[in-house]
């Protein structure tokens, strides 16, 4: 296969060919194989080199494996069963049984000689011969996949070009492994390389490994060997984030890092990032972006050269267990040898009065240094001291932060055995005598990040309402922005989109609007989204859209957190509802809705607060239409209903064809809201509705309704007649109640009501809400005000974005 490759086919390697890394993680089951074979194909380069790790636990299996071999017994030869069966499961389900035979085959030599070594027929004296399984393993079968899929693709056995001096840390003879991968590559332009991960081939011609996680050192060494310009490592995670995912609620994902802060984080034994990946990289020419590959749409973290980073801190990051070395300072001979020990300690410090030096390993290293320490006999001068933690803050220019002061006086309460800011002054570093637990690693996480996060937040509809909260929120700003970074960064209506990520500007933004809006659709803007450079985004959704409505599902799953006045979405048939709300759950976002029901009135805070205190709501009746207030409150003796509809079309009070109040649609709305606010399962057709509208009038224009509006009048006219006979007037209700039972029953139409009952006498325009519950049992809590117009429902959506940031900026 070696073709001794041309000057300008090294160069077109250098210029086009970019490196992919894919972890353990990315290659878990089936479904992730095929999931980054298709990222392969997509968002690779025809030519690109692609890095894989052993498949999802492999490595830790294998490990297992050759444990269980020393202890005998028969776990080895289960756990070998239980990874040949997981191994071959992949190649049988990926390749189907025309293409799985020869891999299958290879398989079943590959496995043999795990059970001679189980078995004591092979000796096998490099642990990393066998863990070389692994990634070969992976790199055959997804190149397998791609080929059977269309893709050109071969599998490079990284042994066949990466030499390296073994020592703890590799030490890669670079000119020889270069040469000989630009051989096997660049005469293939068009051929997808897929390369083994963690390993290397040692002077003695023996398998290396390059430490655990090694994969990422390979891609960027690959990386440096080919000078590519980019780097991309694809992980289980969305970039790197404010702290592992795993363990702390609430990180934010990180758009970019520059080099000395990777570097310090990847030092510090984040598994994020493999300790010596930024080892090989030359700084300005590559850049490494870190992005998921479970969900390629979402942000990822670029690292790279950036100018202008302010002191920050970024990451928080944790060692559950590091190991502590006390030397003794008079033992001359042993501190000559320390100096020359090629591994660096996480933090190490003197304490001249006691004639001791300190240093701290990360647990992995703890063989490799017992193991010294025998062979140069420092048995007695150096003690090991197990039952310390490691929490740092990692970011550039460290000690001019905030959150510096802040970590040090939330570790105030900690045993801190040392704490040190690293030379480079990117990290601080705290050695806890303790362990540590997520409770303590959450607190200090939203200590140290929940002060003034970012809240991106995208305004759709721009009519009364839109207009009312922008100008509310232009002046609030000031004060909103001293809980957390509050930036309008686009609006847009059913068509244009004005979109900024650095904020638009609020002062006459309609002038802007007309100025730099866009034509857009918001399916792809939702795709786009998760760039934005923020913490967290909140759609405001002021729309009364259906359309809208059918898209929160993705909304959530971009990320977003949503605020609703439109009341689609709340009140959509039951499986719509449903698929939102698991969407929401799943992608733990929030959703706010207090307009839809009662504009800015305070119902949602009432109603939960009785609930979060035990209390169960057992019904609510009352008049939740402002619209029917305004007609039936004004609708007395020589009164023409008629003549109401369409002064309330006038003014305004109506919906541009006021059928859509009269016939109640708007109520079931928000009946279906507040009843599955409390948590009732309840769908369009529980619901029993009486329309206003006689059936001549329903199947006919807005405009001939309008002209016809008069055959409204001799059936209300008889309502309130019928109604005055026993001193009662007639109102519109909508009501549900819950019985003993469980079982709910809920009606709108209207009822005949005392003439001086409450209801009976509103505001026009007032909404009304009676509630029972097993507390206000014998005297209803009554909420009433007014439940419509611009300034109220501004309002409301102004306190809805208040509780969004009281949730989002909670600590731990
Ligand atoms: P792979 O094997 O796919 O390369 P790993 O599982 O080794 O990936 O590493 C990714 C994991 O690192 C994430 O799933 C996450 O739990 C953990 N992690 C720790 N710290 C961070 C961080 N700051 N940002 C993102 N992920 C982190
Ligand atoms: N498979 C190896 C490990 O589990 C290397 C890697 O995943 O990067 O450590
Ligand atoms: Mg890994």
């Amino acid at each position: 296969m070696s073709v001794e490759p041309s000057l300008d086919q090294i160069r077109t390697v250098a210029d086009n060919v970019q490196v992919h890394k894919f972890g353990g993680s990315s290659l878990a089951d089936a479904f992730c194989y095929r999931r980054v074979a298709r990222i392969v194909t997509e968002y690779a380069g025809a030519s690109d080199v692609v890095v894989v790790s052993a498949a999802g636990d492999t490595t830790n299996r294998i490990l297992a494996i050759i444990k269980a071999q020393r202890e005998s017994g028969d776990t080895a030869d289960i756990l070998l069963d239980q990874l040949e069966r997981f191994q071959q499961g992949l190649i049988t389900e990926l390749l189907g049984t025309e293409f799985a035979s020869p891999l299958l085959e290879q398989s079943t030599i590959d496995f043999q000689r795990f059970r001679d070594f189980v078995s004591g027929e092979e000796h096998i004296e490099h642990e990393a011969e066998l863990l070389s399984y692994g990634e070969l393993w992976s790199a055959r079968l997804l190149a397998a996949l791609l080929r059977k899929q269309g893709t050109k693709a071969e599998h490079i056995d990284a042994r066949d070009f990466l030499k390296a001096e073994d020592a703890p840390e590799p030490i890669i003879q670079e000119l020889e492994s270069r040469h000989n991968l630009l051989n096997r590559v660049a005469p293939f332009p068009g051929t997808r390389f897929i390369v083994t991960g963690f390993i290397a081939r040692g002077l003695q011609g023996e398998s290396l490994t390059l430490g655990r996680n090694g994969s990422d050192y390979s891609a960027t060494l690959v990386g440096s060997l080919l000078n590519s310009k980019q780097v991309t490592i694809w992980k289980d995670v969305a970039g790197v984030y404010s702290a592992d995912p795993r363990k702390i609620e609430r990180v934010v994902s990180l758009p970019t890092l520059d080099w000395s802060e990777a570097e310090e984080l990847a030092r510090l034994g984040s598994p994020v990032l493999h300790p010596r990946t930024f080892q090989p990289v030359d700084r300005d020419r590559m850049v490494i972006s870190v992005r998921s590959s479970l969900k390629v749409e979402n942000q990822q973290t670029r690292i790279g050269n950036f100018e202008h980073t302010e002191p920050k801190g970024k990451v928080f990051t944790s060692l559950s267990e590091v190991v502590l070395f006390k030397v003794e300072l008079n033992d001359r001979e042993l501190v000559k040898q320390l100096e020359a020990l090629d591994l660096t300690p996480l933090v190490s410090w003197t304490e001249p009065e006691k004639h001791q030096q300190y240093l701290v390993f990360h647990q992995n290293h703890l063989n490799y240094i017992s193991q010294w320490l025998e062979r140069i006999k420092a048995g007695n001068a150096v003690t090991q001291i197990h039952g310390y933690s490691m929490v740092a803050l990692v970011g550039n220019r460290i000690q001019e932060t905030d959150q510096y002061n802040t970590f040090k006086l939330q570790l105030d309460d900690q045993q801190v055995r040392r704490f040190a800011v690293s030379e480079d002054g990117c990290s601080a570093v705290a050695i806890l005598e303790q362990k540590l637990d997520n409770r303590l690693l959450n607190r200090l996480h939203s200590q140290l990040f929940n002060y003034r996060r970012s809240l991106g937040v995208l305004v759709i509809g721009r009519g009364n309402i839109g207009t009312a909260w922008l100008d509310l929120f232009r002046q609030q700003r000031d004060r909103i922005n001293q809980v957390m970074d509050v930036r309008v960064i686009g609006i847009a209506n059913s068509k244009k989109l004005w979109l900024d990520y650095s904020g638009v500007e609020l002062n006459d933004w309609q002038a802007g609007f007309d100025r730099l809006s866009r034509p857009y659709v918001l399916t792809e803007l939702l795709r786009e989204l998760p760039n934005a450079p923020y913490d967290e985004l909140v759609m405001i959704d002021l729309t009364d859209a259906k359309p809208v409505a059918q898209l929160y599902p993705s909304l959530f799953a971009n990320g977003l957190h949503i605020i609703s006045a439109n009341k689609r979405a709340g009140s959509a048939e039951e499986s719509l509802y449903r698929e939102i709300r698991t969407i929401q759950h799943e992608y733990k976002r929030e959703w706010l809705y207090n307009t839809t029901v009662g504009a800015g009135l305070p119902l949602n805070y009432a109603i939960n607060d009785l609930r979060g205190s035990g209390d169960e709501i057992r019904s609510i009746s009352g008049i939740f239409s402002g619209t029917m207030s305004w007609l039936f409150e004004n609708f007395t003796d020589g009164v023409k209903f008629s003549d109401l509809v369409l002064e309330a079309k006038k003014r305004g009070y109506s919906e541009p064809d006021p059928r859509e109040d009269l016939s109640c649609q708007d109520l079931v709305r928000k009946l279906l809201i507040l009843a599955r606010e409390i948590g009732l399962n309840l769908d369009w057709e529980d619901i029993s509705v009486s329309s206003l509208v006689p059936e001549s009038l329903r199947d006919i224009s807005a405009s001939e309704f309008l002209e016809r509006a008069e055959e409204l009048d001799e059936p209300m006219d008889h309502m309130l007649k019928e109604a005055a006979k026993e001193g009662n007037v007639p109102r519109l209700l909508a009501s549900f109640s819950v019985s003993e039972e469980g079982r709910v029953s809920a009606k709108i139409g209207v009822e005949y009501i005392p003439a001086g009952d409450m209801l009976a006498n509103l505001i026009p325009g007032e909404n009304i809400f009676v509630i029972y519950t097993d507390w206000y049992s014998e005297m209803p809590l009554v909420i009433s005000g007014p439940g419509a117009g611009k300034h109220v429902t501004a309002g409301g959506v102004q306190s809805d974005l208040n509780q969004l940031l009281a949730k989002l900026t909670v600590t731990g």
